[in-house]
């Protein structure tokens, strides 16, 4: 199919047959450790949608094993897709992929990184029937256009850290990150593992690039151990430091940010675009992590994409260990014209042994990903065969 050119009124329908559920588990070319713990592999789910007209797309859930990060995982997904989302969608027909997030709003509270992978897909269907790349199906549908109505060629890319096993460890792998071409580097802390780490990273760096931290929730203004930690860690110029606090506040943030010069950037707490709005209102925060399967997918990340522009706060779009499907859908949301920061959009080789795209994700030696514009819905080419040798279990929704 060739991509459309032109700007001529076109009306695409979608209608779901069967949507084929599967999980895999991918093997990580290093441990990866935050507060939380650590993990050598990922469990994964993805779906592959099939059309009525027998057009097909894939997505994946970027929901983990355990609810250490958010409330979703690989199990609650797997019952709420196949039980509750699947069923609502199939057999329907959309002529707009924006309607989809308020089908299933109306019916499932809650479940928002399962209700995103469907609805994900259902966008990356929708831009495949329409002849157009995902990243322009996207910016064709913000209220915040970029001044030719053009989504960006590239995109910049950060890298995250886990936690290392020594500060001496950290400052060598942000050494090579430098000189890899990244934009900012962001490292995972804990309690314990923090000032001496940062200071090492900071030292190495000699600000080549920023430097920001995410404290995944594991810090509290109780403990005074925390509290002290927290005010050394601003004294580094850091570009942000990334939800220290409470997964779901917004009020202890707000007194930490008046405390502290350095921006607190939110991501656990930003469920949907309201908790934006509040985050603003109580001044709980100055940049925000959108990270699409937190928020219950696209429509939901358009509309805070629009806020911040609104706003003027500055928006990153972060990463949930995805494979090289789910990178595909954040670098066509971080072509979104108020991206503003570089965003976790490593290249596969930065996290898999072997990706399940037939072309892996590559970064430039200037610290871009290609967006790619001229191929249709998410634009990448599944490995289909290697995705059957990893599958340990599938289901399938709708009519064969
Ligand atoms: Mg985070």
């Amino acid at each position: 199919m060739g991509v459309r050119t032109d700007r001529q009124p076109h009306v695409t329908m979608i209608r779901i047959e069967r949507i084929e559920l599967r999980e895999i588990i991918l093997p990580l070319a290093d441990r990866f450790s935050t507060s939380a713990g650590a993990v050598d592999e990922r469990r994964i789910l993805l779906l592959e949608f099939h059309d009525a007209d027998g057009s097909r797309e894939w997505s994946e859930c970027v929901a983990e094993t355990l609810p250490t990060y958010a409330p979703d995982t690989v199990d609650t997904c797997w019952l709420a897709i196949s039980k509750w989302i699947a069923p609502i969608v199939i057999g329907e027909s959309f002529d707009s992929p924006d309607l989809v997030d308020a089908a299933l709003a109306k019916r499932i509270r809650g479940h928002r990184m399962a209700r995103a992978a469907v609805e994900m897909g259902l966008w990356a269907l929708f831009a495949r029937k329409s002849g157009v790349s995902l990243a322009a199906a996207l910016n064709d549908k913000t209220r915040s256009p970029a001044p030719d109505r053009k989504p960006r060629s590239k995109v910049e890319s950060g890298v995250a850290f886990g936690i290392q096993s020594s500060p001496e460890l950290l400052a060598d792998r942000c050494r090579a990150a430098a000189d890899e071409g990244y934009r900012r580097i962001r490292i995972k802390i804990a309690p314990g593992a923090d000032v001496m780490y940062v200071r090492a990273a900071n030292d190495a760096l000699e600000s080549r690039i920023p430097l920001a931290v995410d404290g995944n929730c594991a810090y509290s203004l109780d403990n005074a151990h925390h509290v002290s930690a927290l005010e050394a860690l601003d004294s580094f110029g850091l570009s942000m430091i990334e939800q220290p606090l409470g997964h779901d506040d917004l009020m202890q943030h707000a007194t930490l940010q008046r405390c502290i010069s350095t921006p607190i950037c939110l991501d656990e707490s930003i469920t949907g675009v309201e908790r934006v709005a509040e985050m603003i209102a109580l001044e709980s925060a100055r940049i925000v992590n959108l990270k699409p399967g937190r928020v219950g997918g696209f429509r939901q990340s358009l509309a805070i994409h629009d806020a911040c522009a609104e706003s003027s706060l500055p928006l990153w779009c972060g990463g949930m260990l995805e494979t090289g499907i789910g990178r595909a859908y954040n670098v066509a949301l971080a072509s979104l014209p108020h991206f503003t920061l570089p965003g976790d959009l490593s290249p596969s080789a930065r996290y898999w042994a072997q990706d399940i795209v037939k072309q892996p994700w590559t970064m430039d030696a200037d610290g871009t990903v290609e967006v790619p514009l001229d191929r249709n819905g998410t634009g990448v080419e599944v490995n289909e065969e290697l995705v059957d040798e990893l599958t340990v279990r599938r289901l399938t929704l709708g009519q064969r």
